[in-house]
């Protein structure tokens, strides 16, 4: 009995649908799944009418824009249809729209010949466009082998491509998910590289960590547990799977969580 929490489909920078994805984790054995798009739960919508026999938890993880810092905060359980959360991530996607065309600019004058309609094109049915898109028009260009090296050179955090994300500090994301009645949770807390941000945004409200994430290692992944039993927070985690080749885990199942951390999240579940 395994669960993964924290999954991406092509409503964001995933490579599957929502519903390719239900029947693969079916598949796997998984019992319950979260989908955790960027910014957006139009995924999610699509599998409101989808019986499929496995628990759906209410999934998002929201971008922040820290200067230094790449925070997301992922939620859970929350009311898809609170009016100040859609309002907000309507707000956001369309943000994200303007951030690539901004991108476009600064890669053009690069001299990088990238265009807007190509990558839009490339982003196919995604309500929340991003850096991967941008990366993958980059590489089909022939700028680079593979995404990851668009990342490198020009698209990594305040690097000469970067835009930065919709005006959202991750402690107004922390109280966006309360309000919508959601379970706020940070995201792979290794990955922000600074543990007294962490603890402040436990202060700030955030209920859960995600201790289990395929970037941390054994060292991260003990220190959180040990947090997250010491200030009595929901521990998560997830596979973060995109379903890119090349990037663990390549297929949903190899990277899950016990299912008794899936059930102390679903409050509020489609199925
Ligand atoms: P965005 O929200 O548009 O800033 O894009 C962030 C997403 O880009 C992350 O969730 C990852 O899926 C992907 N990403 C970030 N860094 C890299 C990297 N170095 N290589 C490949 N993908 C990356
Ligand atoms: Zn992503
Ligand atoms: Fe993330
Ligand atoms: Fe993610």
């Amino acid at each position: 009995m395994t669960a993964d929490l924290h999954i991406h489909t092509n409503a964001s920078d995933g490579k599957y649908t929502p519903e390719e994805l239900v029947m693969q984790a079916r598949e796997a054995g998984l019992t319950y799944v979260s989908i955790t798009d960027h910014d957006t739960v139009a995924g999610l919508r699509q599998l409101i009418s989808h019986r499929v026999g496995l628990k759906i938890i209410p999934g998002l993880e929201l971008s922040t824009d820290l200067a230094n810092r790449e925070v997301h905060i992922l939620a859970y359980s929350f009311d898809m249809d609170h009016p100040q959360l859609c309002s907000e991530l309507e707000k956001i996607v369309e943000d994200r729209f303007l951030r690539v065309k901004k991108m476009v600019k600064k890669l053009n004058s690069l001299g990088y010949a990238v265009d807007y309609d190509h990558i839009l094109e490339i982003a196919g049915q995604a309500t929340s466009v991003g850096r991967p898109h941008v990366a993958k028009a980059l590489v089909e260009r022939g700028y680079f082998k593979q995404v990851g090296d668009a990342f490198l050179g020009l698209l990594e955090k305040n690097g000469p491509a970067y835009v930065p994300h919709y005006k959202m500090s991750p402690e107004t994301a922390i109280r966006l998910v309360h309000c919508a009645g959601g379970i706020p949770v940070i995201a792979h807390p290794g990955l922000i590289g600074d543990d007294s941000f962490v603890l402040h945004l436990i202060q700030e409200g955030a209920k859960g960590l995600e201790v289990y994430h395929p970037k941390h290692d054994q060292f991260q992944t003990d220190k959180y547990l040990n947090l997250a039993q010491a200030r009595n927070l929901l521990i998560t985690g997830g596979s973060d799977f995109h379903g890119i080749q090349g990037r663990f885990p390549e297929r949903l199942g190899e990277f899950t969580i016990p299912d008794a951390l899936a059930v102390a999240l679903a409050k509020v579940s489609l199925h």
